[in-house]
C-alpha cells in the first residue's frame, strides 16, 4: 500500500474543487457549501471473532450532497481507510452523478479492516454489524450502498438482509451490486471497467489511433481492472503488463509478457482479491517485475485500476514517453500535483469521475430495473451503459474544446455547475 506520509486525498479533491469553481467564477456561499459534506458519521463497530474474541472496527459515512437525489456510494473493506478517503470518495461520487445526469446525489462509506484477515463468518457478522449503524441514516429514498473495493454480492447481499431483517419488509433499493439471482444487474461486474474501455476507444477514435495498433499497462486486477482488460483484449489491444498486490509477500508486482498478457490464463491464476499468482504467473513465462514497472512499459495507455494516489511527483519519470492516454479506472489514482507535467508531456487523462462511472451507472439501472420488477439482458445493460457514458464523453469532450480546458476541468466544470444549479433551485444557498 503506497501513501505518502503527507498526502491527504480529500485535500486534494478539495484543491480540484477550488480550480474549477474559480474557472466557473462560482460564488463564495455556494463554494463553502459545496467543499462541505452535508452529513458524516464515525461509528466504533464490535464484533466478535470466531473464537469468541470482541474486536472494535472503525467505519465511516459520508453522505456528500443530496441536491440531485438520494446519494448513493460505494461501501469499501480496506485496512488503510481514512474519513478523509471517504470524504473524497463521496464528493468525486456526486460529481460522478452529476455528470452522467443520473437523479443522484453523492456518499461513501468503509469499514477498516482487511478481509484477508477475516473468515468468511467473521465478514458476515462485520456486514450485519456495520448495517446496524447506519440502517436509520440510509435506504431506498435517501441513501443507496453499492460495491467498492474488496466488497463482492455476497457482502452486499448480508447487509441488504440485515437491513431488511431491522426494518421487517423486503428493501431491494436499499442496496446495489447484489448477486444476480438476488435482484442484482446483469453487468454491474464489468461496468466500470467496461465503461472505461468504451471511452478508451472514443478518445483513440478522436487522436485517429486504431486500438488494435495500441498497447496498454495496467495497475489492478480486481473487478474494474479485469473486465477493463478483457474489454481492451476484446478490441484487439495488447496488454503488455499488468501490476497486482501480493498478500502474501505484502508488496505488488508487475507481470510482464513482451507479447501480451494472456487473459483468460490470467484469470485463472488470479484470487478473488485481484492477485495473480507469483508462482504460476512465472512458470507461465510472465516476467515477475517490481510493482511500480507497470508506468514504465513501452505503451500507448496506461490504466490504473487498482487505489488512489499511484502517479505521483516520485514516479512521473518511469511514465514510458510512448504514453498518449491515462484512463483513471480507479478513483483519484494522479496526484493532482502532476497534472499540469502530463498535460506538458501532451498526455490525455481521462478523470476518474468520468471514466469509471459505468460502475454508478450500471448502479443506476439496479435500481431502475429493482423498481419495475423487470430485468434486462447483459447485452441490453451494457449497450445502455455505452450509451449513457458515452453521451457524457462527449459533453465533457466538447466543452473541453470550446472553452479550451483539459477533460478533467471539463468533467469537474459540468459536474459542480449541475450540483451547484440544483443547490440553488433548492434554495439552500
Ligand atoms: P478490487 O479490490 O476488486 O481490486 C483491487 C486491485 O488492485 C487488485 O488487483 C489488487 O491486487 C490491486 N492492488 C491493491 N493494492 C495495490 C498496490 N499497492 N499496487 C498494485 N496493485 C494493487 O477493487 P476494485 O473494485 O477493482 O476497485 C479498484 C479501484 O476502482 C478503486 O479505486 C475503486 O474505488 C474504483 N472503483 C470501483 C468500482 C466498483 O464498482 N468496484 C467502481 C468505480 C471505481
Amino acid at each position: 500500500m503506497t501513501y505518502l506520509p503527507t498526502y491527504n486525498i480529500f485535500d486534494m479533491a478539495l484543491k480540484q474543487f477550488e480550480r474549477c469553481a474559480t474557472l466557473l467564477e462560482l460564488d463564495q456561499p455556494t463554494r463553502d457549501f459545496l467543499k462541505t459534506p452535508l452529513r458524516e458519521y464515525h461509528f466504533s463497530l464490535p464484533i466478535f471473532m470466531d473464537n469468541g474474541e470482541p474486536v472494535i472496527l472503525k467505519s465511516f459515512m459520508v453522505q456528500y450532497n443530496d441536491a440531485r437525489g438520494p446519494t448513493k456510494g460505494g461501501v469499501r473493506f480496506h485496512p488503510s481507510e481514512t474519513i478523509d478517503t471517504i470524504r473524497a470518495l463521496a464528493m468525486w461520487m456526486t460529481w460522478k452523478c452529476a455528470i452522467n445526469n443520473l437523479p443522484l446525489g453523492g456518499s461513501s462509506s468503509g469499514v477498516v479492516f482487511d478481509p484477508h484477515l477475516f473468515t468468511a463468518a467473521e465478514q458476515e457478522r462485520i456486514c450485519r454489524g456495520f448495517v446496524r449503524k447506519i440502517a436509520h441514516f440510509s435506504g431506498p429514498q435517501w441513501d443507496v450502498l453499492g460495491p467498492d473495493m474488496m466488497t463482492s454480492p455476497q457482502h452486499m447481499l448480508w447487509m441488504l438482509d440485515e437491513y431488511e431483517i431491522i426494518h421487517n419488509k423486503k428493501v431491494p433499493g436499499f442496496i446495489t451490486g447484489k448477486p444476480i439471482n438476488q435482484g442484482g444487474s446483469k453487468g454491474r461486474k464489468e461496468a466500470p471497467g467496461y465503461g472505461a474501455m468504451v471511452i478508451v476507444s472514443e478518445v483513440l477514435k478522436d487522436l485517429g489511433i486504431e486500438i488494435s495498433k495500441t498497447r496498454a499497462s495496467f495497475q489492478g486486477f480486481g473487478m474494474v481492472g479485469q473486465h477493463a482488460a478483457q474489454l481492451y483484449c476484446q478490441m484487439g489491444g495488447t496488454i503488455s503488463s499488468i501490476a497486482c498486490w501480493n498478500h502474501s509477500d505484502r508488496s505488488a508486482y508487475t507481470f510482464f509478457k513482451k507479447d501480451g498478457i494472456n487473459f483468460e490464463q490470467l484469470i485463472s491464476i488470479t484470487n478473488q482479491f485481484g492477485e495473480i499468482d507469483k508462482e504460476k504467473a512465472i512458470s507461465l513465462g510472465y516476467e515477475c517485475l517490481p510493482g511500480d514497472d507497470w508506468l514504465s512499459q513501452d505503451v500507448d495507455i496506461l490504466v490504473p485500476a487498482a487505489l488512489e494516489n499511484q502517479i505521483r511527483q516520485d514516479n512521473f519519470d518511469k511514465i514510458n514517453p510512448r504514453v498518449k492516454v491515462i484512463i483513471e479506472a480507479a478513483n483519484g489514482p494522479i496526484d493532482l500535483e502532476i497534472d499540469s507535467q502530463l498535460k506538458e508531456r501532451g498526455i490525455i487523462v481521462v478523470p476518474d469521475i468520468l471514466a469509471n462511472s459505468g460502475g454508478v451507472i450500471c448502479s443506476y439501472f439496479e435500481q431502475v430495473q429493482g423498481n419495475m420488477n423487470y430485468f434486462w439482458s447483459k447485452e441490453e445493460v451494457l449497450s445502455k451503459i455505452a450509451t449513457q457514458i458515452t453521451s457524457a464523453y462527449m459533453d465533457v469532450s466538447n466543452f473541453a474544446q470550446t472553452y479550451q480546458v483539459s477533460l478533467r476541468d471539463s468533467s469537474y466544470m459540468l459536474a459542480i455547475d449541475r450540483v451547484a444549479r440544483a443547490s440553488h433551485e433548492r434554495s439552500w444557498i
